[in-house]
C-alpha cells in the first residue's frame, strides 16, 4: 500500500496503465561559433510548433472540457511570449554558446527550482507547468515531437508525474482514476481529476518501481491511498466502499439545484465556492455553486514569471464573472505575503511574516501594483455581478486609503473611456481580532463582510495555522472565535450588511447549525464540499441551529465538539 496525498475524492478500481517518464540526452558543451545562428534558428522554429500544438491543445480542450480547463495551454502560450523567460535562454545560446536545447533546460531548471523552493504548494507546483513547457520545446529541437501518452482502455494512470498537457490528452471515457508519484492537492493534474470527478492520488512515491502494466489497482482518494494487486477479499470491501460511495453521490446529486433552504423552511443561505482560478469555474458550478464567494486571485500572480498586466488580469477575472454566467463573484484583492511570496517580487524576510507586510498592507505601499488589479476587477465588473474586497483588514484608514485608490482607479478608467460596474459593492475580510471586535465601526465604511476564518481563528487563539504541534489550539468552534463571529454578524447585520464567510469552516457540515444560528448568511467553500453543507442545512430547522449556536457559545471543551 502506498500512502499519498488524496488530491480527488472517491475510489477507482482497475487495470494500471504506466506512463513512462520521457528521457532526453542533451549536449551540454559549447557549440562552435558559427553554429549560434543555427542554434538561434532551432529556438525560433521550436517555439514557433510549439505555439501552434497549444493552441490546438487549447482547442481540444476547451470542447472537451472547457475554457477553464483549456485556460492552462493559453497560460503555457504566454510563458513562450514572456520577454524574461525568452530572453534568458536567447542570452544563453549567443553569449554562452550553449546548444538551444541545453539553453531551454537550464533556464527552465532556474525558474523550477525558485517555484520548488517556495514554501506554498500552489507555487511549487507551477514548476510542472515550466517542465511541461521546456519538455515540448526541447522535444521539437532534438526532432522528437511529443508523443501523446494516452489510454486506450479503461484504465488507472500511473505516472511519476503527469503533465498538463497530458492530463488533457487522456480520453474520458477510459480514464478511472490517476496516481502519481509527484505533486500536491492544487497541480493542474488533481484540479482536472477533481473536475472530471475520478479519484486521484499523487505524492505517492515510488509507485513506479512496484507496479508493472495490467496490474491490478486501487486508488482511494480520500484516504490518499494506492493499493497494488489487492487480495479477493480486500477488492470486495473496495467494491463494496465504492458503491455506497456512488449511491451517497447520487443522493447529494439529487440536491444540486435545490436552495440552501432550512428543513422548517424559515431561512435560506447563499452556498458559494471558493476558487483560484477560471479553471475552477466548471468545477464550482457542477457542484451546485450560487456564487463565487471567494476568488484569490493569488493565483494569476503565482503563474506568472513577472506581474501580470492590467489586460491579463481583467481577461481572467473576467473569465470567471462570464463562466459564472449572471451569478455573485466576490473578487479579493492580491493576498500575497505571510507564507505567500511571489518569486519575482522583491518581499523583506520578516521574523514575522503572518504579522507582517502582506496583503492590504503590501498593496497600500505599492499602489501603483494596487491600481492596476483595482482597474481589472472594475472592468471586469462591467461583465456581471463583481463584488470586491480587501484582505487583512484590521483598522478604517486602511479601507479609507484603499477605497482613495479605488476612486482614482475608477477615474483612470473613465479617462479612457472604459466601463465599469459604479455600484459595484466593496467589502472587507474579517480575519483579524481587531476588525471583529471593531466590526459596528467598519460596518459603516463598507457593504458586506466575509469572515476569513483560517486567520481569524489563528490569531484569536495565537495558533499558526501552519504548525502541527499547536493543531490542537486551532479551535475554530472555541467559544471565543464564535463569539467574534456573533459579534460580526449582528453588528453588519444592525446596519443592513451581509456577512458571508470564506474560511474553511464554512465548509464544515458538522459546524453548518452553528453557523446558521449564527446568522451568516453566505458560506463558501471549496467547490467539492458544496453538496454535503447544503444537506446538513436542508435537515435541519432554524430552531434547532440557533440552540446548536446557545451551546456552542458556552461549551467549555470546544475542542471536542
Ligand atoms: C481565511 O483566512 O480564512 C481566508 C479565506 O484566506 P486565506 O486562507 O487565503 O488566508
Ligand atoms: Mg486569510
Amino acid at each position: 500500500m502506498y500512502q499519498g496525498i488524496g488530491a480527488s475524492g472517491g475510489i477507482a478500481i482497475g487495470r494500471a496503465c504506466l506512463f513512462a517518464q520521457a528521457q532526453e540526452t542533451i549536449c551540454q558543451a559549447p557549440v562552435a561559433p558559427q553554429d549560434v545562428a543555427r542554434e538561434q534558428a532551432l529556438l525560433t522554429r521550436a517555439v514557433a510548433q510549439a505555439q501552434e500544438e497549444l493552441g490546438q491543445l487549447y482547442e481540444q480542450t476547451l470542447r472537451a472540457l472547457g475554457r477553464e480547463h483549456a485556460m492552462v495551454f493559453e497560460a503555457h502560450q504566454m510563458v513562450l511570449q514572456d520577454p524574461l523567460f525568452m530572453e534568458e535562454i536567447t542570452r544563453a545560446i549567443q553569449e554562452e554558446r550553449l546548444c538551444a536545447a541545453y539553453a531551454v533546460r537550464r533556464t527552465a531548471d532556474g525558474y523550477i527550482a525558485q517555484f520548488e523552493a517556495m514554501d506554498d504548494a500552489y507555487f511549487r507546483e507551477r514548476s510542472a507547468d515550466i517542465r511541461d513547457i521546456a519538455h515540448r520545446l526541447i522535444a521539437h529541437m532534438l526532432g522528437q515531437p511529443l508523443q501523446a501518452r494516452t489510454l486506450e482502455a479503461p484504465g488507472i494512470v500511473v505516472a511519476h508525474d503527469l503533465t498538463p498537457s497530458d492530463t488533457a490528452n487522456l480520453p474520458k471515457q477510459y480514464l478511472l482514476g490517476f496516481a502519481t508519484e509527484v505533486g500536491g492537492a492544487t497541480a493542474h493534474t488533481a484540479i482536472l481529476a477533481r473536475a472530471m470527478g475520478v479519484a486521484a492520488v499523487v505524492g505517492a512515491s515510488g509507485l513506479m518501481e512496484t507496479i508493472a502494466q495490467g496490474d491490478m489497482l486501487i486508488v482511494d482518494g480520500d484516504a490518499g491511498q494506492v493499493l497494488v494487486r489487492p487480495d479477493a477479499e480486500t477488492l470486495a470491501a473496495y467494491r463494496q466502499k465504492q458503491q455506497r460511495q456512488q449511491a451517497r453521490r447520487k443522493e447529494l446529486e439529487a440536491l444540486r439545484a435545490l436552495p440552501a433552504t432550512t428543513a422548517c423552511g424559515a431561512r435560506t443561505v447563499e452556498l458559494a465556492a471558493n476558487i483560484g482560478a477560471p479553471g475552477e469555474v466548471a468545477a464550482a458550478l457542477a457542484q451546485g455553486a450560487q456564487g463565487v464567494g471567494l476568488l484569490r486571485t493569488e493565483f494569476l500572480y503565482m503563474d506568472a514569471l513577472q506581474l501580470p498586466d492590467e489586460d491579463t488580469q481583467a481577461a481572467a477575472y473576467g473569465a470567471v464573472v462570464q463562466g459564472m454566467a449572471g451569478r455573485p463573484v466576490v473578487i479579493r484583492t492580491l493576498d500575497i505575503g505571510g507564507d505567500k511570496k511571489l518569486p519575482y517580487l522583491a518581499m523583506p524576510d520578516e521574523a514575522n511574516p503572518f504579522m507582517g507586510w502582506r496583503a492590504i498592507r503590501m498593496c497600500l505601499d505599492n499602489t501603483e501594483l494596487f491600481r492596476t488589479q483595482l482597474r481589472a476587477i472594475l472592468r471586469a465588473s462591467a461583465l456581471g455581478p463583481v463584488r470586491m474586497m480587501y484582505p487583512m483588514i484590521s483598522c478604517v484608514s486602511e479601507v479609507r486609503a484603499a477605497n482613495a485608490e479605488l476612486t482614482r482607479a475608477r477615474a483612470e478608467l473613465d479617462a479612457r473611456g472604459v466601463a465599469y460596474d459604479p455600484a459595484m459593492q466593496v467589502g472587507v475580510m474579517i480575519e483579524i481580532p481587531a476588525a471583529a471586535v471593531a466590526a459596528d465601526i467598519l460596518a459603516r465604511e463598507v457593504d458586506f463582510f466575509s469572515i476569513g476564518s483560517n486567520d481569524l481563528v489563528q490569531y484569536t487563539m495565537a495558533a499558526d495555522r501552519m504548525n502541527e504541534r499547536i493543531a490542537h489550539l486551532y479551535q475554530p468552534a472555541h467559544p471565543a472565535v464564535l463569539r467574534l463571529i456573533r459579534y460580526v454578524i449582528d453588528a453588519a447585520h444592525q446596519q443592513g450588511k451581509w456577512v458571508g464567510m470564506c474560511g474553511e469552516m464554512a465548509g464544515d457540515p458538522a459546524l453548518a447549525p452553528i453557523l446558521l444560528g449564527l446568522g451568516l448568511d453566505e458560506f463558501s467553500m471549496s467547490p467539492q464540499r458544496l453538496p454535503e453543507v447544503k444537506q446538513a442545512i436542508r435537515s435541519v430547522r432554524m430552531q434547532q441551529a440557533a440552540l446548536a449556536a446557545e451551546e456552542a457559545l458556552q461549551c467549555p471543551l470546544a475542542d471536542k465538539p
